[in-house]
């Protein structure tokens, strides 16, 4: 009886958005059969290049067939992750039989830790399944406050912490609390994927500052200081950077913390690559200058690389008290708290042994030697030598114009990483994905065995 109460209740619900949405009369639809038709065109004419997610019209559901459902103008504008779609589509071609040497995803191959997963056994076995606190629990904050105390010097209280569902969702917190219409948010090119995407979702715009494979992909304190504007609310850092690798240098860092405590900018520093750092390389938290720096940084991390944890999501900001309560309050709205079991993985990580974090670094060092080593041999490609994270990021452009695999001639990093992936059976992702055309980029997550044979394919494919 209640349930038919409820979907009366919907039905209503349905026609009032349709009244209220001023629709056209259905005559004037494209046919009922195919339902929610409009906005399946749209999304379709929006995604060809992609099978990474349905369409979220539901267009099979024969229910609400004369129904359209009306997307917001802020989620019809976003595409699909690039790096999803391009794993998605080397999935597909390796369901129809095909073996696809994969270097989409930046995500360690590596299981997560046994100590982790009996930590996480143990907190279901205790009875932790249920609700916690939004922004996570307390000794999960504390041994976040503790591991940036041990590590890095740095003094943080458990009420400046936010826990939240992967770095991503951390990243979105920060945004949403910070930014809206009007305001701006400079990013340095090549950047992560989700990065403009996220900034568009609050109403804001992002401000692309372009940095140079000469600069080691780097933004100086020149570029930041000239991007700046009465309207600027944010900068964006990545460091070590997905997709470039780029390993910020200490002066730089430094000298970006000055341009940001005398213009007034609050800086987001994505940290989360911190761990993954190359010989050369120095890892330097951005909130370690001083008390005014971190009085205007906003560390973004969490457990997925360094313990090989992608899947638990766990991620957090370090930021001054209040804003920490903002973003407590909006994720309190709008997904309460991480989950559970998750949390009390994560304690584990940060607080147990680290000799996995170092056993899995070292796998790291020697894929990045041969995976340079093979690049540098491959006539035509360059790069700049990646100072962390587990990628490398390489200029493919001296090809474009050739016709490459299948006889198709190849004119920019997407037609590259398609003829790549449906002749050679190889998965990059795009630079256009970065905002870098020219570039590709190869996650070297993968086991020596997969990165030998997709970098012989790669070579063939090139030279054959
Ligand atoms: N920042 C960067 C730079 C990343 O590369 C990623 C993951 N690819 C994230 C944030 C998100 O991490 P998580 O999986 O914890 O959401």
């Amino acid at each position: 009886m209640q349930a038919k109460t409820l979907l009366e209740f919907r039905f209503v619900a349905v026609r009032f958005v349709k009244v209220a949405g001023n629709l056209r009369p259905e005559s004037s639809l494209k046919p009922k059969s195919s339902g929610l038709t409009l906005d399946h065109d749209r999304w379709e004419s929006k995604n060809l290049d992609s099978s990474a997610s349905a369409c979220p019209a539901a267009c099979h559901s024969n229910s609400m067939s004369n129904i359209i459902m009306r997307l917001s103008a802020a989620v019809s504008a976003l595409k699909p992750s690039a790096t999803i779609a391009a794993a998605a589509k080397a999935k597909e071609l390796k369901a129809s039989g095909t073996q696809v040497f994969e270097f989409t995803l930046g995500e360690p191959d590596f299981v997560t830790p046994q100590h982790i997963c009996d930590a996480a056994k143990a907190a279901m076995d205790a009875g932790h399944t249920h609700y916690t606190p939004a922004s996570g629990i307390q000794e999960l904050k504390q041994a976040i406050c503790d591991s940036y105390q041990r590590e890095y010097g740095l003094d943080y209280a458990p009420n400046q912490v936010v826990v939240s569902n992967g770095a991503k969702h951390s990243i979105h917190n920060v945004l949403t609390a910070m930014c809206g219409p009007g305001d701006e948010v400079i990013i340095p090119t090549p950047y992560w994927v989700s990065y403009s995407a996220l900034v568009e979702l609050t109403g804001a715009t992002p401000v692309l500052v372009p940095t140079t494979q000469e600069s080691g992909f780097c933004l100086s304190a020149e570029q930041f200081e000239n991007a700046i504007t009465d309207k600027t609310r944010l900068l964006m850092l990545n460091n070590p950077c997905n997709p470039t690798g780029a390993a910020y240098r200490v002066e730089t860092l430094e000298a970006l913390a000055k341009v940001a405590v005398d213009r007034g900018i609050p800086v987001m520093s994505d940290e989360i690559y911190e761990k993954l750092i190359y010989e050369g390389s120095e890892f330097r938290s951005f909130a370690s200058f001083s008390p005014e720096v971190k009085d205007l940084t906003i560390i973004v991390s969490g457990v997925s690389k360094a313990y090989a944890m992608t899947g638990w999501r766990i991620g957090w900001t370090l930021a001054p008290a209040d804003l920490t309560k903002a973003m407590n309050t909006l994720q309190s709205q709008e997904t309460s708290n991480p989950c559970s079991i998750s949390q009390y993985a994560a304690i584990a990580a940060l607080s147990g042994p680290q000799d996995c974090v170092g056993e899995m670094l070292e796998e790291f060092k020697k894929r990045r030697t041969y995976v340079l080593d093979r690049l540098n041999k491959i006539p035509g490609l360059s790069f700049a030598e990646p100072g962390g994270a587990f990628y490398a990021f390489f200029d493919v452009s001296s090809y474009f114009g050739k016709t490459l695999g299948g006889g198709k001639v190849v004119d920019n990093s997407t037609d590259f990483c398609t003829a790549l992936l449906e002749e050679g059976h190889v998965g990059l992702v795009t630079g256009e994905a970065f905002g870098a055309p020219g570039y590709v980029r190869l996650s070297f997550a993968s086991s020596m065995d997969v990165i030998e044979e997709g970098l012989n394919r790669l070579d063939s494919f090139l030279n054959p």
